[in-house]
């Protein structure tokens, strides 16, 4: 199901369709904007990034104040942090996954090219946010993500919902043969024959075959389908424009 873009009082975004459908959840990528002013050079430099005017007006689109979102420093790693109470200030954990199951508690990841994942159990009533460029997903971001909402508290995969935001498409994202194979030598099962060929890799649909051998139904996962780096008049892609700003992607339980 392609996600819609919205705009509401100004603020333009994107959202998945599927997810829309649970009323008790808010959930959005933000186009250019939000994130414009706050990283200049690297991908990482996530703090005070909720301290931005148009930053902390996407957040009070959904009724959060700043201090009620939690972000991370994001480092293409495969940590998964459990939120309870929101931690800010100067240094942010160190993450590139958040999982909750507070309602009020907004989990944003910030991207520009890389795969953001947001996941959600209604039964359990849990959400979490991913950030998965290709080292995240390589070391399994995702289905650690899930692992650790099964482990916390007790999320079953059948009974989960994903949505795959935004990210370079397999159109614009050409990587070497050798991260090809790393590909391939860690996670056999995946079908990358296609995209070996083509030097190419597919992150979203990479991580969307994660979620199904994990068991989450086809039918709940919703795969945006947007190339950031193609869609320059909504996005900003790292690959295309070396420093730039970041999206936003945002879930809360309201
Ligand atoms: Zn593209």
């Amino acid at each position: 199901m392609p996600w819609e873009r919205r705009e509401d009082n100004g603020i333009c975004y994107y959202r998945s369709r599927l997810l829309a459908a649970f009323s008790w959840l808010g959930q959005a990528f933000s186009t250019r904007g939000p994130a414009r002013e706050s990283t200049g050079v690297g991908a990482e430099k996530a703090t005070g990034i909720k301290d931005r005017t148009e930053t902390a007006g996407f957040f009070r689109h959904y009724g959060l104040p700043p201090d009620r979102v939690q972000m991370v420093k994001q480092v293409h790693g495969d940590g998964v942090l459990v939120v309870e109470e929101p931690r800010s200030g100067e240094e942010l954990p160190v993450a590139d996954a958040m999982i909750t199951n507070r309602p009020g508690v907004g989990l944003a990841t910030i991207h520009a090219d890389c795969v953001p994942v947001v996941l959600v159990d209604p039964v359990r009533r849990v959400i979490g946010a991913v950030h998965a460029g290709w080292k995240g997903t390589l070391a399994g971001i995702v289905p650690k993500t899930l692992a650790r909402m099964e482990a916390e508290y007790g999320s079953r995969p059948a009974d989960c919902w994903a949505a795959i935001g935004p990210a370079i498409g397999a159109c614009c994202y050409r990587v070497s043969p050798e991260r090809i194979k790393l590909f391939q030598e860690k996670w056999p099962q995946l079908d990358l024959a296609g995209a070996y060929q083509e030097a190419v890799l597919d992150l979203a649909a990479i991580n969307r075959q994660f979620l199904e051998d994990l068991g989450v139904a086809p039918g709940h996962i919703d795969q945006a389908g947007l190339c950031t780096s193609c869609q320059s008049a909504d996005f900003y892609s790292f690959r295309r424009e070396q420093t730039t700003g970041r999206m936003l992607s945002l879930i809360v339980m309201k």
